[in-house]
């Protein structure tokens, strides 16, 4: 079955060059052209993948991006910035953005970034156990949503499935360069810090005191483990 992705973007030449080339890679698209109408369809649709710029009548894409987030959706998002754009990775970690392209860009470069995300975002197998509760933490992988007193936690696409493979591996320590492999993917722009900071991220969201993590815990030297 074709995988589904929703262009959000106001110019509409860069709407139909992008929905001609992702149908030709045999991806099913879909369009939004403001950010209200963008959230609407994110947010009700069923996609695995959102294309969204930042730059967005009515809504900024920064705010429709940590919406998204706050609704308990985690499909992949790239973000579409303008040149010159300074965009603070770390508040791209915060409103839940997965990835950044800034225009003009190749659209070699956004396949290529496409594909990587979708390779690490088919769902979990149906052998695990799919909802687990930790505590007041209750994480569904199946419906791919996690909760904290019943309050929604926003996740990043990066940050469910890191914290998916932490679940599934309790106990275990995992390296950095094992979670990596499975959770990124290898690619070239991805190194062993990019582990440290998502983990950081997601221990100030998922752990009652972030900085005495008793969640996901350091091995010295070798990595993390997840305590549950
Ligand atoms: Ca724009």
């Amino acid at each position: 079955m074709a995988e589904r992705i929703l262009i959000i973007e106001d110019e509409a030449d860069l709407r139909m060059t992008l929905t001609d080339r992702l149908k030709s890679q045999g991806y099913s698209t879909d369009c939004a052209g403001d950010g209200v109408e963008g959230l609407e369809k994110a947010t009700k649709g069923s996609y695995d993948l959102v294309i969204l710029d930042v730059m967005l009548p009515l809504k900024s894409g920064f705010d429709v991006c940590r919406d998204i987030r706050k609704a308990g959706h985690v499909m992949p998002i790239i973000m579409l910035t303008a040149r010159g754009q300074l965009v603070d990775k770390v508040l791209g970690l915060k409103i839940g953005a997965d990835d950044y392209l800034t225009k003009p860009f190749e659209l070699l470069e956004l396949l290529a970034r496409i594909e990587a995300l979708l390779r690490r975002g088919a769902v979990a197998p149906a052998k695990n156990t799919e909802v687990h509760q930790f505590g007041t933490l209750r994480v569904d992988l199946r419906g791919t949503s996690v909760s904290r007193n019943g309050e929604t936690v926003p996740l990043s696409a990066r940050e469910f499935r890191l914290l998916r493979y932490f679940v599934q591996n309790p106990g275990t320590t995992l390296s950095r360069e094992v979670l990596l492999k499975e959770v990124w993917g290898y690619s070239e722009e991805t190194f062993t810090r990019t582990v440290d900071v998502h983990v950081g991220s997601l221990r100030q969201k998922l752990e009652p005191d972030p900085k005495q993590p008793t969640m996901i815990v350091t091995v010295p030297g070798l990595g993390y483990k997840f305590m549950g």
